[in-house]
Formats: structure tokens, C-alpha cells, sequence
């Protein structure tokens, strides 16, 4: 495949795209960013990469780190992870509460904020050093020992925490949260404040388009059927009530984040790791999205 060329037409494409969405204001820090950022970056898992724009400047992952967090858990619970948390798209947006009620504790899925908050409590448990064993991780898997988590948005966060500490409330009502509520939300706006490149997070997440092996260390970061499962979530529930607008328009599993970023995973092929402040109305990358549905259209490829 000619990456080369469509990156060529996707430069023109980048300019031409009108950009409707905006830098969310729920958490005042993330407005601290030029709307007008833009960044992408492939990296193939034969060593080929293509990148355009600021894709070698840092963002706040927010959501898309509940992919490391995810990976992270389930390589230490296995199946049992799959009690406390689902793996069922919900429909609904990122911090809703209405189902968690209805369903006795138990969050749909590992993405939504709910999910994310009770993998957050599973690290605490298992964890002996939860902040910093997390980061080692993501540092480890992306090759860059300097990723830090911005301390700034993680507190920015707290201050505005309003619905996630409903939710993890509601959760521990139902025994499904094991430790200090204030321990795990503090774990949970870290894990979200994570700063890294669209470099940074193609490669950081190359795995998972390639059976669970990181191609460049040769070295398996989660079993093979584990990087299917991962894949096949992000596949139904990495955009929240827009899965299934990114699963008809992109066709690859991928995971958003408030911050601007989203990464999507070409299984056998790549990673794409897509950074444009300005939100729609579900929380998405504006641009984003359209970006990735110009790649896919024009390569011919997705997994459909
Ligand atoms: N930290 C954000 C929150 O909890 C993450 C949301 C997101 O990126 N979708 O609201």
C-alpha cells in the first residue's frame, strides 16, 4: 500500500476539512490548547511510518490511556475481570449513570468512565505502586522513558470530578468498587492526564495490530487472544454512543479521548494515532474522525 501518496492527499484534505467541533470546557485545563492542532502518525508493523502536522507534539490522551489501563488488568485478572465489568457496547455517553443503577454496579464496559474507574480499583488492588507501575508500563510499551502524567490536568480534573465521583460512589453502594474512593479517582485523573505524541501513541499501541507482539522489541505484550479481545472492544465500544458512526464510517477498531486524540489499530497492518482538539457533540474528534474515514476510504482498507 502507497501510504506515502495517500498522506500526500490527506495534507490537502486536512486543510480543506472545515472544523465544527469544540475544546471541551468540563475540564477547564484542557482549554489551555490551539484548537487548531493537528497531528496524525501510521506506523506499520513493518517499520514504516508517515506522519504529518504536530504529530511529534504532546496532547492529553484523556480516554485512549483506558486502553493501557485495560491491557494492564486484564493480563492480571484474566477471565475474572469479566465479572466486574462488561464487554457490551452501552449506547450511552462516556460518564452516564442511567444504566448503572439498572444494572446493579456492574459498568458495561472497560471504556466507559465507569468501566475505567473499577479497572482503576483492580490496579489499586494489584498494584503495589498503582501510579507509578502504570506509567512504567505505558513508558515501557512506547518506548519512551520520559511519558509523564500532567499533574496540572489530573488536578483540573479533581476540582470538576462531580460525575465520576457519582458514579464510583453508586459502584462502591454495590460492592463493586474494593478500595478508598478518593485513591482510585486519583489513580483514575492520572491514568486520563497521560501526555504523549501521536508518535508516541501509534507506537505505544502498535500490539495490538500485531497479535499482542510489540514488532520493534520483539516482545509480547498481552497473548494473542487477549489482543483480539482488546481489539474487539475498542471495535464496539471506544466511541461510546458513537461506536457504530466510527465502525460505519473508519471500519477499525479505535479508542477517543476528551483531549482530541484517537487511536485506531489496522489488525496485520498498523496503528494511526489522530490528534485535533475540537470535539463533536459525543465527545469525538471532530476532524479525527473525518481524517481517519478520508485514510480508509482512499487505502480501500479496513477490517470490513
Ligand atoms: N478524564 C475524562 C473524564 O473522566 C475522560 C473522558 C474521555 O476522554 N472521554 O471525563
Amino acid at each position: 500500500m502507497d501510504y506515502q501518496k495517500v498522506f500526500s492527499e490527506m495534507a490537502a484534505e486536512v486543510d480543506y476539512i472545515e472544523d465544527h467541533g469544540k475544546v471541551p470546557s468540563y475540564i477547564p485545563e484542557l482549554q489551555n490548547v490551539d484548537p487548531n492542532k493537528f497531528g496524525i502518525h501510521l506506523t506499520t508493523i513493518d517499520g514504516q511510518n508517515f506522519y504529518l502536522g504536530d504529530s511529534n507534539e504532546k496532547f492529553s490522551i484523556q480516554s485512549i490511556a483506558k486502553v493501557f489501563s485495560l491491557v494492564l488488568a486484564f493480563g492480571l485478572e484474566d477471565d475474572r475481570l469479566w465479572e466486574r465489568v462488561g464487554v457490551e457496547p452501552s449506547g450511552t455517553p462516556f460518564n452516564s449513570l442511567v444504566q448503572l443503577e439498572y444494572e446493579k454496579g456492574i459498568p458495561r464496559n472497560p471504556f466507559i468512565n465507569a468501566g475505567a474507574l473499577v479497572i482503576c480499583d483492580i490496579l489499586v488492588s494489584r498494584l503495589e505502586h498503582p501510579k507509578r507501575e502504570i506509567l512504567d508500563f505505558v513508558r515501557g510499551v512506547s518506548g519512551n522513558p520520559a511519558i509523564e502524567y500532567c499533574s496540572r490536568v489530573a488536578e483540573s480534573e479533581k476540582l470538576t470530578s462531580f460525575t465520576n465521583a457519582a458514579l464510583i460512589n453508586l459502584m462502591k453502594a454495590y460492592s463493586n468498587i474494593h478500595n478508598d474512593i478518593d485513591v482510585v479517582l486519583d489513580v483514575y485523573f492520572h491514568l486520563c492526564s497521560i501526555e504523549m505524541t501521536c508518535q508516541e501513541l501509534a507506537q505505544g499501541l502498535l500490539f495490538l495490530a500485531n497479535n499482542g507482539v510489540n514488532p520493534f522489541a520483539e516482545k509480547r505484550v498481552v497473548s494473542e487472544s487477549k489482543s483480539k479481545r482488546i481489539n474487539a472492544i475498542m471495535q464496539l465500544c471506544g466511541f461510546y454512543d458513537e461506536a457504530g458512526e466510527f465502525s460505519f464510517k473508519v471500519g477499525l477498531p479505535g479508542k477517543s479521548g476528551v483531549g482530541g486524540g484517537i487511536i485506531a489499530i489496522y489488525p496485520g497492518h498498523y496503528s494511526i494515532a489522530v490528534w485535533s482538539p475540537k470535539l463533536n457533540a459525543k465527545g469525538n474528534s471532530y476532524k479525527g474522525m473525518r481524517i481517519l474515514e478520508f485514510l480508509t476510504t482512499r487505502t480501500k482498507a479496513s477490517i470490513f
